[in-house]
């Protein structure tokens, strides 16, 4: 997001907008981005000063790495602050600065809830939704000769 100096108002000026999140250049790890980026600012000009605040808000997805079930999940940043020195006819590129507050506020969750039962490995049921018989059936091959021997 840029903001012209010269534009803001005596008494500031509120700003909303969406931006694409490709302008931010962020490759987060663990989710994916399913939102453009949206700023709801207040930007002051006083003496020298570049003041900004207000909140940034963007909404990631991710898959559970046991069932595979997405995951929405919204990151807001509710205490957006820029202060910094500023003169008439610039233009402040806060594109950086926005992009540190995100990739800080990014979610690592990686589960979709800590209870997730997952997947059954072998029939590939979710076994949130209900048991399957798999587990009553298979046996871990390590231990089938268990059941030919005979103690006596
Ligand atoms: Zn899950
Ligand atoms: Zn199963």
């Amino acid at each position: 997001m840029k903001i012209e100096i010269d534009r803001i108002p005596d008494g500031g000026m509120d700003i909303e907008v969406d931006e694409p999140v490709e302008e931010y250049d962020i490759e987060p790890v663990f989710s994916r981005f399913v939102s453009p980026v949206h700023i709801s600012v207040h930007a002051d000009f006083i003496s020298g000063q570049l003041l900004v605040r207000g909140s940034i808000s963007i909404e990631t997805a991710a898959d559970c790495s046991r069932c595979l079930k997405e995951i929405r999940e919204p990151v807001v940043i509710d205490d957006y602050l820029f202060d910094g020195p500023a003169s008439e006819g610039e233009t402040i590129d806060l594109t950086g600065n926005i992009r540190e507050y995100i990739i800080i506020a990014l979610p690592m969750k990686r589960l979709c809830t800590t209870e997730c039962k997952g997947l059954c490995p072998h029939c590939g049921k979710d076994l949130n939704v209900s048991a399957c018989d798999c587990s009553s059936k298979w046996v871990d091959p390590r231990f089938g000769g268990l059941d030919k021997l005979k103690f006596e």
